[in-house]
């Protein structure tokens, strides 16, 4: 479990805040909310709370309606939420659980059983971030995995048919990537694509641009709102910052490690097609850069 889990107090009673925060804070990282709209904001702040108790009786938004909001939006729906209230009927239990929220905790309250309810949410929360993190990410380089590529490109093609913006794609591969592996062998061939994979993420400066694994050691990027003319910048700042690093790799053309590129753009409102149409053209003009000789930016 992580050194110090964030939980999020949202109670409007600063008694109850400090008496929760008293039998907590040992343990945890503490941040509170006096009322629904505050929880809110500080529930989307980054890093996200790791576990969320919430009152029920507050003034202006309760905590029903702070859980479903909470639920609503895509930052916060995986954060754990327990109400923490003095209202014992059945009846507001059941509908606090059916929000979503994990546990439902009434007054007067024990502090042993609280840890201990705490403690065993919190590490269920730590293995589905984890499950979720190995579902998304590739293993090796830890950038996003070829799932996360196709989930963000159908997104991001959605949004640009409804904004009418244009949508490209970088579809990259290392060359000659065999001869470096069958003569360095398969973990300095590991290690290569690592460092690739490093260079290519701290060369792209949009926090909006998504770089994946596509496979074996091809990489995508996927940038929105990007012209051809853009595209084509981002590409060629990508094979230069490659080349500044100068991976060695003296059974290529280059003596380094060097990618081949190409590089498409769509507006996807008025032209045919899917996000898959998108990739395949993007793989063709990759082709070409490797016909014409490597180590070059094809569109
Ligand atoms: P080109 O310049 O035409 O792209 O030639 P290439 O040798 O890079 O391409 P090819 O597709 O023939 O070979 C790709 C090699 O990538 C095959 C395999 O040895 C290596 N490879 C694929 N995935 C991995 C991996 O996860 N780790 C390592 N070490 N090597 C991998
Ligand atoms: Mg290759
Ligand atoms: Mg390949």
């Amino acid at each position: 479990m992580k050194a110090h889990s964030k939980l999020l107090i949202i109670d409007d009673e600063p008694i109850n805040i400090r008496m929760l925060d008293d039998m907590l804070r040992d343990k945890y990282e503490i941040i509170v909310a006096l009322n629904g709209k505050q929880a809110l904001r500080r529930a989307t702040t980054l890093p996200p709370p790791d576990l969320i108790l919430l009152d029920i009786q507050m003034e202006g938004m309760d905590g029903y309606e702070v859980c479903r909001q909470l639920m609503k939006n895509d930052i916060t729906r995986s954060i754990p939420v327990i109400f923490m209230t003095s209202l014992t009927d059945e009846e507001d239990e059941k509908k606090g659980l059916e929000l979503g929220a994990v546990d439902y905790i009434t007054k007067p309250y024990r502090p042993s059983i609280i840890q201990v309810r705490l403690r065993n949410h919190l590490e269920l929360k730590h293995q589905r971030d984890m499950l979720d993190r190995l579902c998304s990410h590739d293993t090796l380089t830890g950038i996003a995995n070829r799932r996360s590529l196709e989930n963000f490109l159908e997104q991001e093609w959605q949004k640009a048919v409804r904004y009418d913006d244009e949508l490209a794609i970088i579809f990259m591969d290392i060359d000659h990537f065999k001869k470096y592996n069958d003569n360095y062998g398969h973990l300095a061939g590991d290690a290569c694509l690592r460092d690739v994979a490093g260079v290519l993420k701290g060369a792209l400066n949009r926090s909006t641009d998504l770089l994946a694994r596509y496979g074996g050691e091809e990489f995508v990027c996927v940038l929105p709102k990007t012209s051809l003319a853009g595209a084509l910048i981002v590409a060629e700042s990508l094979r230069s910052a490659i080349l500044d690093q100068a991976i060695p790799h003296q059974y290529s053309n280059h003596s380094c490690v060097t990618l081949s590129f190409g590089v498409v753009s769509a507006r996807p409102a008025t032209q045919q097609g899917c996000p898959t149409d998108l990739l395949e053209a993007a793989d063709k003009k990759l082709f070409e850069a490797k016909n014409q000789g490597r180590n070059q930016v094809v569109s």
